[in-house]
């Protein structure tokens, strides 16, 4: 079982995925922690990609189709995957119907730009355990009280400048994707405006309803 999430930066993806991952068993796979992981480790891809990141656009196709096909041959996949953040273009999505990585289910996020600006400018990660948290007043997950100082850090593409262009670069290239699925009778819309508990119960019931 294998599901595409779709949606712009700050729908929701990752942490309705982190909340999947234990209650139906899916590995979440995120070409965006991926890619971060390659920078960190200062890889040939890292090196390749971070500027891209940084400034909000896209990593070539190329690249990130080779490091998606290369994790998702690994066996902690074969049970099924969220990808979180792939594909993100029409020929990523092309090269992966060329693949022999099947595909069950599309669920699409949908959000204002606002709710994304707003989100996105409390998003915080932490370092030791990778969890994603938000301090704005609404926002939600809050990040625990007793969390070290000096774990919690923004992203640098989550800072104003960069979160414009990745609102941009997500209508012009992977907005067309709606069409795409929607087209082959995959896709089901979500509202991510709702209440966290409510958008959870949603996805669940469109993932199982496609299995
Ligand atoms: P995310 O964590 O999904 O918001 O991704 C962070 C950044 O990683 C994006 O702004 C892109 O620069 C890059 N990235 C992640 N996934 C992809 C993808 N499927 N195709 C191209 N670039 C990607």
């Amino acid at each position: 079982m294998n599901v595409i999430f779709l949606g712009p930066p700050g729908a929701g993806k990752g942490t309705i995925a982190q909340r999947l991952q234990d209650r139906m068993g899916l590995l979440q796979i995120s070409t965006g922690d991926l890619l971060r992981g390659a920078v960190s480790q200062g890889t040939e891809l890292g090196k390749k990609a971070k500027g891209y990141m940084d400034a909000g656009e896209l990593v070539p196709d190329d690249l990130v189709i080779d490091m998606l096909k290369e994790r998702i041959s690994q066996p902690d996949c074969r049970k099924g995957v969220i990808l979180d953040g792939f594909p993100r273009t029409i020929p990523q999505a092309e090269a992966l119907d060329a693949s022999d990585i099947s595909v069950d289910a599309v669920v699409r996020f949908n959000v204002s730009d606002e709710t994304v600006i707003r989100r996105l400018s409390g998003r915080r990660i932490s370092k030791s355990t990778g969890k994603i948290y938000n301090v704005n007043p609404e926002g939600m997950p809050k990040p625990p009280a007793d969390l070290a100082e000096g774990d919690l850090i923004q992203r640098d593409d989550d800072k104003p400048e960069a979160i414009k262009n990745r609102l941009d670069v997500y209508e012009r290239q992977t907005a067309p994707l709606i069409d795409y699925y929607e087209k082959k009778g995959m896709l089901t819309t979500i509202d991510a405006e709702q209440p966290m508990e409510r958008i959870i119960e949603a996805t669940t019931a469109a993932i199982e309803k496609s299995s």
